[in-house]
């Protein structure tokens, strides 16, 4: 209602409103005009030469009024059948629009909107044209900043749910490809002074990605890379599965401060809308890949003995009931070796405390490195380790035994000139082989057939029978 009174005079000029219609007005000023016509008539007629007698005959005059009135409201008919009749279907279009428009906000769900129900036809050159052009222009703008608030909604909701780096990043890919028309990429984040491939999609060779040097130069700078490749160009060791129109590199970053990057890959080009949304995206994805980060970090601080980097013992326990609950529920066998390092004390004493922890330190990769995936490692004690065994028997314990025993055997730290050997005494027990109830009994036996072996002179293995 203000509205209406306030644009009385329009930005044109003084708009010609008498009345709260349109047509109203028009038909207002229609018979005013007809009727003024009417009056002027009889002395047009008679500037004409019609007679005075006959031009201001009364019934002369009324005719001319008549005939007036009548092209006035004939005018009217055909105003209101014209421009009337097309301005309803305009009308009527903009409320079916809006009432699809009013479901697709309440269901989230924008294919109910596809280009035809949300579009009202432009059949005309001319305002009602206009018009509709322009209401079409709006509804494409609200449905694009509709899908743009879906797709942030569906991020921060995944981003939420997170808390792993790995699944964090590889879900955050998924959604860049959905939303951005990217089909090949890489998230990469820094640990421990490098990169390191937190996730990838559709990418050859994501471990090449993470030491390339523009990527570096993106973590060193955290200046954004666009790098357009025109079609005739030939692209060399191309490491996507498809030949990329536009490769963007985007720092990932968490007030400031440098988490990572993310390296997208499009078959064409990415528009301005999809780099938009890739940073709005960036924002969430920096905050909760730097919760990730930390929460990873705590993790391996409570988890990880700190001079050996492997698991602590407290850690270690704990994935040993997990792993030995497991064997029992399935009937599978569970493998213990317990490791001590023989006459470690002595190395301390002659070559000191330093070289005695890089013995530590080395004969845990040693072990590390002839371990399976799925096995777990654990520092015991000083010098004293555990190796669970998933799937191991009394023989495959005595198999895997020996080769670490001889592994650490024919090893050798170089300490200036001296070179410092040790060797480990090693006991184990098996499950069901031992058809023990726990597993602390299964280290218990472990520990046994290690003191078996320190007795009778060290450097040996020994499995519970
Ligand atoms: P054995 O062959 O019977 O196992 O003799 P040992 O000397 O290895 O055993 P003992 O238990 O007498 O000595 C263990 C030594 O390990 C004593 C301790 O100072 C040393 N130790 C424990 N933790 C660490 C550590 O983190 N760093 C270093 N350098 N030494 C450690
Ligand atoms: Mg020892
Ligand atoms: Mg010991």
């Amino acid at each position: 209602m203000l509205n209406i009174r306030q644009t009385k005079h329009t930005k044109r000029g003084i708009s010609m409103r008498i009345t709260r219609g349109v047509f109203c007005d028009l038909a207002i000023w229609m018979v005013g005009f007809g009727l003024c016509i009417g009056i002027i008539f009889p002395f047009f007629a008679m500037a004409l030469g019609v007679p005075t007698a006959v031009a201001l005959r009364p019934i002369f005059i009324t005719a001319c009024l008549g005939a007036g009135a009548l092209v006035a409201v004939v005018n009217y008919g055909l105003s209101r059948w014209i421009v009337g009749v097309r301005l309803r279907v305009l009308a009527n279009g903009m409320n079916d629009v809006e009432r699809n428009l009013g479901a697709v906000t309440f269901s989230g769900d924008l294919s109910r909107c596809a280009s035809d129900s949300c579009m009202i036809p432009v059949d005309s050159q001319d305002e009602i044209g206009e018009s509709a052009a322009a209401f079409n222009r709006l509804v494409e703008s609200l449905s694009a900043s509709m899908t743009t608030q879906a797709a942030v909604r569906s991020f921060s909701e995944m981003l939420t749910s997170q808390l792993e780096i790995e699944s964090l990043a590889d879900n955050a890919l998924q959604q860049f490809f959905e939303h951005t028309g990217a089909a090949g990429g890489v998230i990469l984040y820094e640990s421990e002074g490098e990169l390191k491939v937190a996730a990838s999609r559709g990418v050859r060779n994501p471990e090449s990605v993470a030491v390339s040097d523009h990527i570096m130069a993106v973590v060193r700078t955290g200046q954004r890379q666009i790098i357009s490749i025109p079609a005739d160009v030939r692209v060399e060791g191309v490491i996507v599965d498809f030949r990329p129109g536009e490769v963007i590199v985007f720092p990932i970053t968490h007030k400031s401060v440098p988490l990572g990057v993310i390296v997208l890959a499009a078959g064409g080009s990415f528009n301005a809308d999809h780099r938009a949304l890739i940073d709005l995206l960036l924002q969430g994805l920096g905050l909760a890949l730097n919760n990730a980060m930390t929460h990873d970090r705590l993790q391996r601080l409570a988890a990880v003995d700190p001079l050996t980097g492997i698991y602590n013992r407290r850690f270690g326990l704990g994935r040993l009931h997990e792993e030995f609950t497991r064997a029992v529920r399935t009937s599978s066998f569970l493998g213990v070796l317990m490791l001590d390092i023989d006459h470690f004390k002595q190395v301390n004493d002659t070559y000191g405390h330093l070289v005695g922890d890089r013995i530590l330190k080395s004969t845990c990769s040693i072990v590390r490195s002839l371990l399976r995936e799925g096995d777990i490692f654990f520092r015991y004690g000083g010098e004293e380790f555990v190796a669970v065994l998933p799937a191991a028997s009394t023989e495959d314990l005595r198999d895997m035994g020996e080769r670490l025993r001889r592994a650490v055997a024919d090893s050798a730290l170089s300490d200036g000139d001296r070179t410092v050997r040790v060797t480990v005494s090693i006991g184990g027990a098996a499950y069901p082989n031992q058809n023990v109830k726990d597993e602390d009994t299964l280290v218990q036996l472990a520990d046994e057939a290690l003191y078996r072996v320190k007795d009778s002179g060290r450097n040996r293995v020994e499995i519970s029978k």
